[in-house]
């Protein structure tokens, strides 16, 4: 089966807008073993975006759009698709009483503005897709030829609970039971990609007939399997296996699979060990923290922390030596420990984790570049300091540096 994407939006063309709504239905209809062989984006025009959904109907057996089912004079991606189908608008009073009961339930006293009645104005005959998380219902609409058009709404939250309630069984129910291109990723850190080839041997190149590909980022290296002309539940299965294969070869730097971050693998270790966390953080200003508790249920393992900035903030708050500062500086060994150490007793927990560094583009120096960062780990046993020169700009310098704490936490957690 082969599917085209058309994307509708100004903003899209403009740039104000990253398009991850086909990131997201690309990865999805490869996951079904559907071919998408066309991805178009057009304005909130309605020649337009009727002229893109006809010429995709010649080519595809199905279109996929999202966007531009607003109320507002704007969003003209219904009434362009009916016209591309030749199908009529017709209102349809379920979507109209659901709209009233949104309206209300949002406090509002005035009747419902006939601007939100366009979102009621349907193509004749199609069937209707709830929206759960906004006003505007989608449509699956399908003509003779059994080609079809199902349009979604182009915010990414109710796109994808769209797509995820109705739109992936209709296309399943449609699609012939073929192969699937499925991915699974293991994710390492603090080895460089051009270690990695040796480091696998013969995996290198792939693992059982799975392609691998390298994808460096900020946080470290990801492979990628990818099973391409097997059936669903046989590609899970050969993905899992061969991601341990790959896994094994990797230690210690493998940290997880799939898209687990490394702050949730740390949190699991320490709630695994019965042990509690607290951070005091310069030069990433909150990072660290922001990483440990966008994990949900982070709360019985991490305690709180100190941005420790100011050299007066590190002295007051977390008892770092006045001397030690300036007879070392901010960024140095003696006062990472110090600040991990505080940070441990401090919030009377296990573990301490203490980052100070120079992010740039200002403040280096021929002794201590951008780039020079001090991260350190207090736990009840050991105090384990690193300097680390990393690269990049002060975003960068920043991401990795979170990055290299949390690992230091994590290899000092499993031995
Ligand atoms: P609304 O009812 O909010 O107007 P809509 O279905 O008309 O929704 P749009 O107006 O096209 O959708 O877009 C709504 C928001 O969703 C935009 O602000 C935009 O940021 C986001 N959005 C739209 N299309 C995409 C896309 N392809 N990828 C990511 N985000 C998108
Ligand atoms: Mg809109």
């Amino acid at each position: 089966m082969l599917v085209e994407l058309i994307t509708i939006g100004d903003e899209l063309l403009l740039g104000f807008t990253i398009d991850t709504n086909s990131v997201f239905l690309g990865r999805e209809l490869a996951a079904l073993g559907v071919e998408i062989h066309r991805r178009t984006t057009v304005g909130d025009d309605h020649a337009a975006i009727a002229g893109a959904v006809r010429e995709s109907l010649n080519r595809a057996d199905g279109v996929i759009t999202t966007g531009g089912l607003g109320p507002t004079s704007d969003d003209v991606t219904m009434p362009a698709v009916a016209g591309a189908l030749e199908l009529e608008l017709e209102r349809n009073d379920g979507v109209v009483a659901r709209l009233e009961e949104i309206w209300r339930s949002r406090g509002r006293a005035e009747p419902l503005p006939p601007a939100n009645l366009s979102q009621a104005m349907l193509p004749r005959g199609a069937r209707i897709l709830a929206n759960n998380h906004g006003t505007a219902p989608g449509i699956f609409a399908e003509r003779e030829d059994r080609r079809w058009v199902a349009v979604l709404p182009g915010v990414p939250r109710e796109m994808k609970e769209m797509f995820n309630e109705s739109v992936r069984d209709l296309i399943r129910a449609r699609a012939p039971q073929g192969s699937v291109v499925a991915s699974w990723a293991v994710r390492t850190t603090g080895v460089p990609e051009s270690r990695l080839p040796a480091m696998l041997g013969e995996l290198a190149d792939g693992v059982d007939g799975l392609s691998l590909a390298y994808l460096p980022g900020l946080d470290g290296v990801d492979l990628r399997l990818t099973a391409t002309g097997l059936q669903v539940g046989e590609a899970g299965e050969k993905l899992r296996v061969a991601a341990r294969k790959l896994s094994s070869r990797l230690e210690p730097y493998a940290y997880a699979e799939g898209t687990t971050d490394l702050a949730d693998v740390v949190l699991t270790l320490l709630r695994r060990a019965g042990q509690r966390v607290a951070i005091a953080e310069s030069c990433t200003g909150g990072m660290l923290g922001e990483r440990l508790t966008a994990v949900a249920g982070s709360s019985d393992v991490f305690a709180g922390g100190v941005i420790a900035y100011d050299d007066e903030v590190k002295i007051e708050l977390l008892g770092v030596d006045r001397e030690d500062l300036q007879r070392h500086g901010a960024v140095s060994e003696q006062v990472v420990t110090a600040m991990a150490t505080a940070a441990r007793r401090r919030f009377g927990v296990d573990v301490g984790i203490g980052i100070t560094g120079i992010a740039g583009p200002g403040g280096g120096s021929a002794e201590k570049p951008v780039g020079t960062v001090w991260i350190a780990v207090a736990t009840p046993d050991e105090l384990v300091p690193r300097q680390l020169r990393l690269f990049g700009n002060r975003e960068e310098v920043r991401r990795r540096a979170t990055q290299a704490a949390l690992d230091l936490v994590r290899r000092s957690l499993a031995g």
